[in-house]
């Protein structure tokens, strides 16, 4: 028998980027919600047994009604509000699930996440427990000294930019979330974090895709249509 997998889809952002009272991930696509395209991608992927929605407080029964219900998205378990940052969400999605093998950490807000990364990602996952999807950057990275001066130029061969789903063992990101909030720590912008500041662990990367963008500001929807084009 298989291993149980869940994905936690995230949808409790305020999209303060967007300049737009919608928040990003309900803005439509080629007529339908940012959200609907991830949630079908789980939804048609033989191996997610099932999916927690985590949306705002005041969205749950928009988001049941006029997402999960009219399009149908039977492995929608839970839709459960999310808290005020990120790294609050998630662990509202891991204290709704019913304890997998492993867990699919992904926002709302990329449409583009498809089936050839989450069979990739399933691989990886079971070989290391713990892995994230991302692409090598195509510009050079300056860190800054917090003041627009640069202070350091990594070896771009090896900087990767970071995307969702982040995938791992149940027990695991559980323990290290746990952890994190039991803890207070704070600015965490992503769960490999989590696993790296609490566990120590290391996380693998496996590739994504250059299309499998976050729409974060208005341009990105203009990409993401273009995008919807062509496929
Ligand atoms: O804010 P950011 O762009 O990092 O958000 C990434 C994803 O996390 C989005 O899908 C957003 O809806 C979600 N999010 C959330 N709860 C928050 C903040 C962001 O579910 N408090």
């Amino acid at each position: 028998m298989r291993e149980k997998n869940a994905a936690i889809v995230l949808a409790a952002g305020r999209g303060k980027r967007m300049n737009s009272t919608v928040h990003k991930q309900y803005l439509l696509l080629q007529g339908k919600p940012v959200l609907y395209y991830s949630l079908k991608t789980f939804e048609e992927c033989p191996f997610i047994d099932e999916v927690v929605l985590v949306t705002g407080e005041g969205e749950i029964s928009y988001c049941q009604k006029e997402i999960v219900e009219k399009f149908g998205f039977s492995k929608v378990c839970a839709v459960v509000p999310g808290g005020k940052e990120r790294y609050h969400s998630v662990y509202e999605g891991l204290k709704a699930l019913k304890e997998p093998d492993y867990v699919y950490i992904h926002d709302g807000a990329r449409p583009f996440v498809d089936q050839e990364m989450l069979i990739r990602a399933r691989k990886t996952v079971l070989e290391s427990q713990a892995c994230v999807v991302g692409m090598p950057v195509k510009d050079t990275i300056k860190i800054s000294d917090g003041e627009q001066n640069a202070v350091e130029t990594p070896d771009r061969s090896k900087v990767w930019m970071v995307q969702t789903p982040q995938v791992f063992s149940y027990p695991l990101i559980y323990r290290a979330y746990k952890k994190l909030i039991d803890g207070n720590i704070q600015n965490v912008t992503d769960d490999a974090m989590v696993l790296e500041l609490m566990e120590q662990r290391q996380v693998k990367l496996v590739e994504g895709s250059y299309q499998n963008i976050k729409i974060t500001t208005p341009e990105d929807l203009l990409i993401a249509e273009c995008f919807c084009q062509n496929s």
